[in-house]
């Protein structure tokens, strides 16, 4: 395309000033051998599964998406980007670990990109090697997989191919440093441009960390936002010919609209992102970047599932405020194309409207509400989440279970139903791992008392809500060490019974105002099952697949795949899958 490459034929460390892109040549590794591909992406590009001979195309597939081989037409380049990690401008920082090999006209018409990620170093590498393993490259790869079948935008992950070349990683077994193997991942996409692919033109007094392109940068700035545009956004470009700023307005309240979207619908699957920093945040809305995400198992709003967050930063209920922010960020690095003036109004009047909007919308189908919508029924969600949390109910699970919830449920049957909802929930000793008091006594104390001389100060440095918070664990955990499993089980009844009855109500209604019970029932049993997923990559699963491939069995990665291709419905081999899983579960949940 139009934008500046360095074009010179190397491919490790060296200066590329006043290019966001650089061509590369993949490192090859020892001995590529497939672990797994998607045909439903690399159908995308065009290609199929083989006829014949599934073992030529494999050694083929490990070939050619190892980077070991590069096809005829690929001019594979890497691209210089940047972010605020953590909250903090970071300078550049990739991509030091993917590579483009180019754009591919999919059979109907489609244009894709296609990366290799981890295929050796680039100019952008910085002290690092280029190079991903075996266990983050398999979750990245069932993750994109499990997301676009789940519904929700994102990149998408066509093979994953793993190698005898090894790398030296932070993992420590026995004591001894362990060398993992070096695994490609072929990612696919419409556009791999991120928020931070914008901020790397970032005037260099700003830079903290390594600069970006240093000469041309203002006109590179504009030539990437109008490719970004005509390309990704041609009716806003159509639209607003005449008129950049508008035009400028026009993508960015769109870029913020569909932000807003996918975050909603991480949220109604209980998807963590885990490194919600710019760089991670796609210009065209998808889910981008799959490095310590989780799904959640038992609900709980302050979930973090990044080891290294220790600030719960992107903690699963921050998520919402984070992508907001990270808009906030981009609309900043698009100054002075776009006013911020312009860009803060947008993302003010947008962005929790939009967010709001789509949340409910989901969560009432997840509920089955599909005749009315009333006001009431984001209280009658927050109080499920509540009865969740309180509970620590299992997320993708009681979603599911709603379904077989009747209004009419005879009270033998609802008893029945009680049974299968608690036991999603946590026991005893589990809860009291969810409500542990996280403050430091003393530390509590001390705020308690500043909390009365100057309760101002703490509301305006958000602590005010951090000790409520505290002080509602605290009272919760003191409740638990009394309690017995017995005492447990009614507990978490009650609490259940009292939000059905409020759903009772509230389906009474929908019954109410339609014509046809009957029809309504069969709809809204449809809807529940085709928007609350029986399957999700819980970690122990993608472990379990994981510790089978590195002792040399992709089977499980395999078998795992094709069961996350559906996850609406009860598939065929789940069981099985899920009883080898939950025999190692325990042991795989506690490794991860
Ligand atoms: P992440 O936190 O996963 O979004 O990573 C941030 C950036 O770090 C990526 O965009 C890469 O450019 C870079 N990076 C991550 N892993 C490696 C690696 N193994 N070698 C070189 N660069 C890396
Ligand atoms: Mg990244
Ligand atoms: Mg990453």
């Amino acid at each position: 395309r139009s934008l500046p490459v360095d074009a010179s034929e190397e491919s490790g460390p060296r200066a590329v000033p006043g290019a966001c892109f650089a061509r590369v040549r993949p490192s090859p590794l020892q001995n590529p051998r497939l672990v797994a591909m998607s045909l439903p992406a690399l159908a995308l590009l065009g290609l199929e599964a083989p006829a014949a001979d599934p073992e030529e195309a494999e050694a083929e597939a490990a070939l050619f998406f190892s980077g070991n081989r590069v096809p005829a037409g690929a001019e594979p380049a890497a691209h210089c980007y940047c972010g605020h990690q953590f909250g903090s401008f970071a300078g550049q920082l990739g991509d030091g670990a993917a590579m483009y090999l180019g754009e591919v006209l999919g059979p109907r018409g489609e244009r894709w990109e296609i990366q290799l990620k981890g295929a050796g170093i680039t100019p952008f590498s910085r002290q690092a090697d280029g190079r991903k393993v075996l266990r983050s490259s398999i979750r990245e790869f069932l993750c994109s997989e499990a997301m676009f079948h789940l519904g929700i935008p994102t990149t998408r992950a066509g093979a994953c191919v793993t190698s005898d070349s090894r790398v030296l990683r932070d993992i420590f077994y026995d004591g001894n440093p362990k060398h993992e193997r070096c695994t490609v991942v072929l990612r696919i996409a419409s556009t791999f441009i991120r928020f931070g692919s914008f901020e790397i033109f970032k005037p260099p007094d700003e830079y903290t960390g390594r600069k970006g392109p240093s000469v041309n940068r203002n006109d590179i700035r504009i030539q990437m936002l109008d490719y970004v545009i005509s390309t990704f956004y041609p009716e806003i470009q159509e639209a607003h010919s005449d008129n950049t700023v508008q035009r400028n307005a026009a993508f960015f309240k769109e870029v913020t609209r569909r932000t807003a979207r996918l975050v909603a619908e991480w949220q109604c699957v209980g998807f963590c992102h885990g490194v919600l920093n710019t760089d991670n945040m796609s210009i065209v809305g998808l889910t981008i970047d799959y490095g310590p995400f989780g799904f959640m198992d038992r609900y709980d709003p302050e979930h973090v599932c990044n080891g290294s967050d220790n600030t719960g930063r992107y903690a699963y209920n921050k998520q919402p405020e984070i992508c907001k922010w990270n808009l906030g960020k981009l609309a900043e690095a698009l100054v002075p194309e776009l006013p911020l003036e312009i860009s803060q109004l947008i993302l003010e009047e947008e962005y929790d409207a939009e967010f709001e909007k789509h949340y409910l919308q989901k969560m009432r189908k997840k509920l089955g509400l599909i005749q009315l919508e009333l006001e009431e029924d984001s209280k009658l969600v927050s109080e499920l989440l509540e009865t969740m949390h309180l509970t620590a109910g299992d997320f993708t699970n009681i979603f599911y279970l709603l379904s077989s919830f009747s209004v009419d449920i005879d009270p033998s049957k609802l008893e029945d139903f009680l049974e299968e909802l608690t036991s999603q929930c946590a026991s005893v000793e589990e809860l009291k791992v969810v409500f542990k008091p996280r403050m430091d006594p003393r530390q509590l104390s001390m705020m308690l008392m500043l909390a009365q001389s100057n309760p101002q100060l703490l509301a305006l440095i958000g602590t005010k809500a951090n000790i409520n918070k505290e002080l509602e664990r605290i009272e919760q955990f003191s409740k638990l060490q009394q309690l017995t499993a017995d005492d447990l089980l009614s507990r978490n009844k009650r609490h259940w019974k009292e939000w059905l009855e409020k759903y009772r109500v509230r389906l009474q209604k929908e019954i109410e105002s339609v014509g046809n019970a009957d029809a309504w029932n069969t709809e809204h049993v449809k809807v529940m099952n085709s928007n609350n997923p029986k399957y999700i990559l819980r970690n122990y699963i993608a472990q379990n697949a994981i510790e089978a491939a590195e002792n040399g069995d992709f089977s499980e990665v395999r078998k795992v795949l094709k069961l996350l291709e559906h996850p609406f419905q009860e598939a065929e081999g789940f069981q099985e899958v899920k009883e080898d899983a939950e025999e190692e579960g325990a042991a795989a949940a506690a490794a991860c």
